[in-house]
């Protein structure tokens, strides 16, 4: 099964690495924080999505 991600709103900052590093998964939000755009991550996604749970300063991308 592939790695299904979201984005906990009461931890972002919306800094913006996630986007900055995987902007096929994580895109801004109208609030301005951030959110993940896929019901789950490809596979050819999922090293940089986790190379992006792991850039989040506050810890707001967690696994579902
Ligand atoms: S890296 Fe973390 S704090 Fe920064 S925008 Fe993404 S989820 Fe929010």
């Amino acid at each position: 099964m592939n790695m299904k991600l979201k984005v906990n709103k009461d931890k972002c900052i919306g800094c913006g690495q996630c986007v900055s590093i995987c902007d096929k998964v994580f895109d801004f939000d109208d609030d301005n924080l951030a959110k993940v755009i896929v019901d789950s991550v490809p596979e050819d996604l999922e090293e940089d999505s986790n190379t992006a749970k792991e850039a989040c300063p506050t810890g707001a991308i967690e696994e579902e």
